[in-house]
């Protein structure tokens, strides 16, 4: 393996945010090697929709998805019931892609790049100035644990804080139809949500989320949205479902000595709004200016800053997902005010300021909440 030899950074989990940090760090001329259990591509249950600040950071890494296999989306539409709100993005499209093409693309970048990847390869733990992997010693400078919401290395390093609350799961199946829509889907229901994400032009990624231990597995849950099977009768499975959770996972920090923690890794409230991807993406970039200026104090700080408004906004959807009346208020505020529902698409998706919201613009959302 790499025995012997001293990386700047070595990599645990060759998942997207991994794989997006070791490409950011070869565009700065570091020496970064990637270690991961599985071998590519790798899937992964996910909702398969990245939004317009994600496919951008792609873009810059230079990732090239492939043509054919990926699906525009330009907004998403909020479905509760007979109730629908339509917002679109104010600037860039989301783009749908399989996570199996996706990670084909960043593979293939990194391996562009010169990382340096070892697959079929756990990380064992940590050691003296490394990693340990394969009963070897991989040495590196920086560590960056971005080994998943389970994250080992995590554990190891002390920095675990527990999965709180009352556990969430996800689970998802693609189906051989073309998208019905441009937009991501998400249909509401009693205690679980469907996520229907276009991601190539003959087909579509259904992700549900639900709260509780057992749900009884992807049909029963689209038991509780007759529309959305009627629109899926008939089409054939084109995967197997995939589980995961508890989803929530609490970190104590997001770094200790040259340890630092990066995507899912670094903690995760919810995939309830569909930007885990994005997140990992601006973390990956924050890490590597950190890592370039020596100090992962201003890794700490960027991405206290980069989860600042998504967690807060998970957290109001969360919220509002258990109490239907509540949701219902919003999504008709949403509906009738589309003009609203883009500008906090702008935010979700960065190209606009949380400040753009404006008084006028919470106080509307304020108004729909109480009495919509
Ligand atoms: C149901 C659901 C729907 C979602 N929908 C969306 C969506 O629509 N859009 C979006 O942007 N995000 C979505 N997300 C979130 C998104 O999937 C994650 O945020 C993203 O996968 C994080 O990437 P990662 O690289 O941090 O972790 P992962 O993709 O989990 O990669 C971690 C890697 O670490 C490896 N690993 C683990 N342990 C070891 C070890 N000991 N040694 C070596 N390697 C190891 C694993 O093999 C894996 O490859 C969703 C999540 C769920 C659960």
């Amino acid at each position: 393996m790499a025995e012997g030899l001293r990386f700047d950074l070595a990599i645990a989990g060759g998942g997207p945010a991994g794989l997006a940090a070791a490409i950011r760090a070869r565009q700065r001329g570091l020496a970064v090697v990637v270690l991961d259990k599985r071998r590519p591509p790798l899937d992964k249950p996910c909702g398969e929709g990245l939004m317009p600040d994600a496919v951008s950071r792609l873009e810059e890494l230079g990732v090239r998805l492939p043509h054919g296999r990926s699906a525009p989306f330009v907004g998403i539409r909020y479905v509760d019931g007979e109730v629908v709100a339509d917002g679109l993005f104010p600037r860039g499209t989301g783009l749908g892609v399989r996570r199996l093409d996706l990670h084909r693309a960043m593979v293939e970048r990194a391996e562009r790049a010169g990382v340096e990847l070892f697959w079929d390869t756990p990380v064992e733990g940590l050691a003296e100035g490394g990693l340990r992997a394969g009963g070897e010693v991989v040495r590196a400078r920086w560590i960056v644990a971005a080994d998943g919401l389970r994250s080992p290395l995590r554990r190891a390093a002390g920095l675990d804080a527990g999965s709180p609350g009352e556990p969430r799961f996800g689970v998802r199946r693609h189906f051989c139809r073309a998208p019905w829509t441009d937009r991501v889907e998400v249909h509401w229901g009693p205690a679980c949500e469907a996520y229907v994400t276009p991601v190539a032009p003959d087909e579509i990624g259904v992700a549900f989320l639900w709260s509780g231990k057992s749900a009884g597995g992807f049909d029963a849950l689209l038991w509780h949205f007759p529309r959305l099977a009627e629109q899926l009768a008939g089409a054939p499975a084109a995967s197997r479902d995939r589980g995961c959770g508890p989803l929530r996972q609490r970190v104590r920090r997001v770094y200790r000595g040259s340890l630092a923690l990066l995507g899912d890794a670094s903690g995760y409230v919810d995939a309830i709004t569909g930007e885990g991807l994005a997140l990992a993406f601006h973390q990956a970039f924050a890490l590597i200016d950190a890592v370039e200026q020596g100090d992962l104090r201003r890794y700490a700080r960027a991405h206290h800053r980069i989860g600042r408004f998504p967690d807060a906004l998970t957290r109001t959807l969360l919220a509002v997902e258990r109490r239907p009346r509540l949701r219902r208020r919003l999504i008709r505020t949403l509906a009738a005010d589309p003009a609203l529902f883009t500008r906090l698409l702008g935010i979700h998706a960065r190209t606009l300021r949380p400040k753009d919201l404006g008084w006028t613009g919470a106080w509307r959302l304020a108004r729909g909440l109480v009495s919509g």
